[in-house]
């Protein structure tokens, strides 16, 4: 909704609970009352509160600047010229074609409307609905990537992302006007947003062209934005990765997108994390994941095995005689510490066949062979 039509729309006078004629004292007095009793932090999960503070919030951003409120006042004294906001007039949206289908004379629509009723459905016909594509829209949700080593994204970390995207623009702050003015109402559309092209009963209302729909004109353009509020500029957000990301996981950061247009919320920004590899290691949930080699005499012995643990140092995993090649045994509590628990490392074993024997080695494992009494293969019901 382009602001004028909101601010035809809302009561910010009531909002905030006094009257037109309050000085900005007692308007800044009464806005701190309530924005205190409906502060966010003080209502956690409130989706009610959270509501009010945002009505309350943007009544005052209005309100409460001097100029903005005389703008205000203004677009409110011009008042719902044409019909489009007047209260019991039917108007109907002819959906994305891009025209506001409104009536002239809501006494004579009676017969009409009903008509016209069961054609558009009677929902659309209370209230001046926004023409198509000039109302808030919300920000772009963007995306960057994060590179992080194996450790940092097992351990988590806060660290600080460089973008440039487009941002709401610093000098002006969104306006679009140029330091010390501000947009104005229209003149062509008088703050409505749309012309009328009046057919006899009906009138056909488009985007008006010279505010393209937003109802204000800036006569001084902000030299930074061209008029757009909008800059794409370089900037810092500040994430936290928590631990046990892998390769490929998005974070999400609300708010922290592209700005909106027309008092539209910013878009989220998505971090997606790209995790290197390590070397030695793997990350399952919240377990690490290792491989270690075992000679056929340590499987088939059994042997105390020092393994390396992603922090630095080394446990011991007893390997019981018999094990065999692919087995898993768990350290309890060395896998990525998360604030849900902390997960284990899993090390499976594999026997190695060594690609070279020493002379000495192949007369050990030819000796080995000979005292064989049984073939792992005998369940097979094949000669061996
Ligand atoms: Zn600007
Ligand atoms: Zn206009």
């Amino acid at each position: 909704m382009a602001p004028q039509r909101e601010w035809l729309e809302k009561d910010y006078y009531a909002v905030l609970g006094v009257s037109d004629s309050a000085d900005q004292k007692e308007i800044t007095r009464a806005y701190r009352k309530l924005a205190r009793a409906n502060h966010p932090d003080a209502n956690a999960g409130d989706p009610a509160a959270e509501e009010r503070f945002k009505e309350i919030s943007a009544a005052y951003d209005v309100v409460g600047d001097p100029e903005r409120r005389k703008e205000y006042d203004e677009v409110r004294r011009l008042g719902p010229v044409g019909g489009m906001f007047g209260p019991g007039r039917g108007s109907g949206g002819f959906g994305p074609g891009g025209f506001t289908f409104t009536s002239d004379d809501g006494a004579g629509m009676g017969d009409l409307g009903d008509l016209l009723g069961g054609l558009f459905g009677r929902g659309r016909r209370s209230g001046g609905g926004p023409a198509p594509g000039t109302g808030p829209q919300r920000g772009a949700d963007l995306e960057t990537e994060l590179h992080l080593s194996f450790a940092d994204a097992a351990a988590g970390l806060t660290t600080a992302l460089h973008l440039t995207s487009e941002a709401t623009c610093s000098t002006c702050h969104g306006s679009g006007a140029a330091p010390g003015s501000s947009p104005v109402v229209c003149p062509r559309c008088a703050g409505r947003g749309v012309l009328d092209d009046n057919q006899g009963l009906f009138s056909f209302s488009s985007p008006c062209p010279q505010c393209g729909g937003r109802g204000m004109v800036v006569e001084d353009p902000c030299p930074t934005c061209r008029a757009t509020g909008v800059e794409r500029r370089p900037r810092e957000v500040k994430v936290r990765i928590p631990p046990g990301v892998t390769d490929g996981s998005r974070i999400r950061l609300k708010g922290r997108g592209g700005p909106g247009r027309n008092g539209g919320p910013p878009g989220d920004l998505y971090v997606v994390c790209r995790v290197e590899p390590h070397e030695l290691f793997g990350i399952e949930g919240r377990n690490l994941t290792i491989t270690v080699p075992v000679t056929f005499a340590e499987a088939a012995l059994g042997a105390d095995i020092a393994v390396p643990t992603l922090e630095g140092g080394a446990v011991t995993v007893r390997i019981p005689p018999g094990t065999r090649s692919g087995r898993t045994f768990r350290v309890k509590g060395r896998g990525v510490a998360t604030p849900k628990g902390t997960g284990d490392l899993l090390v499976t074993v594999e026997v190695a066949a060594p690609a070279r024997l020493s002379a000495a080695e192949r007369k050990a494992v030819e000796a080995l062979a000979a005292a064989a009494e049984e073939s792992p293969r005998a369940h097979l019901g094949v000669p061996t």
